[in-house]
């Protein structure tokens, strides 16, 4: 203990060695030879960490960085001790060298350690040319995916412009036959043609549905969108059913502003509150209650209600285009309008679930970046470079 302490005392006292060049029998071309040596591999040693360093603060998000700061200040401390060895041909420091020694067998023991434990990771990294190779194949399926998208979107447009036409020529006779021959018409007739009118009816709706399910997504055309207000737009839109069944829907908060697709976001909003309206109780005034969390880089979104709540065995299948899980005339409806929400909300980038209880009520529960990107921002742009 006492050597101990007698070290550290003595530190930076050179008294007791005389230099290194009255040491033995040195020749100047040896002596110089040794000097210049050391302090070559200490220029080395110093250039490496600066670089490393320089490396580290310039590029950000560089994986395993700890490994890289113990690397550098393992050749840092490397790098003095030769340094010292070229001085101590003059200043003969033998307990700060060995101090200094000891600090570089500590960190040498701690940079092994390192990268024994980090040596799995660092195998899984991927190097630039498996990065690239990576990217070009995510951004190809990308494309493919907004190519055949778009192919769909115009599948649906040319098919509902084509069905609409005969559609209305048959709305227009059967309400033309109603109207010009109802007197000569008998119960049966006319309920024929109402049963006809409420399918051609019908099918109007599921061909909108349809294309406005089409067209999610297929536009990289952003600006910011007020949730407030496509709240109070859908609630405006919905006002003759609050009305008639006393519903009430209350936004808790302030909601946020996204930069998005207007006509998106309003099909979710939408959808999801037209739902929370139908899918009421009998006898119970529909309440639905809109809420949104922050997560950090994305919103938590919930809309709950009070209606008849959904079993759990189904809590999948809701988000399937034309999965209904009530007959048409108990309520009517497409069977697309949870598909649409969730098709915006995965192109998005967030993620959808429900929670609920049959009886009791919904809670539909919604994630969303808050820097939104589309499928055809990622395929367009090598935007790719900059997740992860
Ligand atoms: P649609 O309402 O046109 O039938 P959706 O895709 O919007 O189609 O919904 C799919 C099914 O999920 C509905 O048929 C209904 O059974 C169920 N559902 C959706 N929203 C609710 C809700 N808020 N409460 C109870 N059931 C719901």
């Amino acid at each position: 203990m006492d050597q101990f302490f007698e070290f550290f005392r003595r530190l930076t006292d050179t008294s007791d060695w005389p230099p290194r060049w009255l040491c033995g029998t040195w020749t100047e071309f040896h002596g110089w030879l040794y000097i210049v040596s050391d302090l070559t591999i200490w220029l080395a040693y110093m250039a490496i960490p600066l670089i490393l360093i320089r490396f580290l603060l310039k590029k950000t998000g560089v994986p395993l960085t700890g490994v890289f700061w113990l690397f550098g200040a393992f050749i840092l401390l490397c790098g003095l001790t030769h340094l010292i060895d070229a001085l101590m041909f003059w200043w003969p420091a033998y307990r700060i060298n060995a101090l200094v020694r000891f600090m570089t067998g500590l960190v040498s023991i701690a940079t092994v350690i390192a990268l024994i434990r980090y040596f799995n990771e660092a195998l899984g990294l991927r190097t630039s040319e498996e990065y690239s190779r990576e990217l070009t194949l995510r951004q190809q399926a990308m494309q493919e995916l907004a190519r055949s998208n778009e192919e769909l979107q115009q599948f649906a447009y040319v098919a509902s412009h084509d069905l609409q036409s005969p559609l209305k020529t048959i709305t227009n006779y059967l309400t033309l036959l109603e109207a010009k021959h109802s007197s000569h018409l008998d119960t049966d007739a006319r309920k024929l043609i109402s049963v006809s009118t409420a399918a051609a009816d019908r099918m109007r709706s599921l061909i909108n549905d349809l294309l406005a399910f089409s067209r999610v997504g297929n536009t990289v055309e952003f600006t910011p969108v007020d949730l407030n207000q496509v709240v109070a737009n859908v609630i405006e839109e919905h006002q003759a059913d609050i009305q008639a069944t006393h519903a009430t829907i209350r936004v808790e908060g302030t909601l946020p502003t996204l930069t998005a697709h207007q006509t998106d976001i309003h099909q979710l909003f939408q959808n999801l509150v037209s739902n929370a309206l139908k899918y009421r109780r009998p006898a119970t005034d529909p309440k639905v209650l809109i809420r949104v969390t922050d997560r950090g880089d994305r919103y938590h979104f919930m809309v709950s209600d009070n209606g008849i709540g959904i079993d759990l065995k189904y809590h999948d299948r809701i988000f399937q285009i034309f999965q209904r899980l009530h007959g048409r005339n108990e309520y009517s409806g497409t069977g697309i309008g949870l598909a649409t929400v969730k098709k915006v909300i995965d192109i998005y980038g967030g993620r959808i679930w429900v929670e609920s209880t049959p009886g009791t009520g919904s809670t539909f529960h919604f994630t969303l970046p808050k820097i939104i990107k589309t499928l055809q921002h990622y395929a367009q742009t090598d935007s790719l470079h900059s997740v992860g």
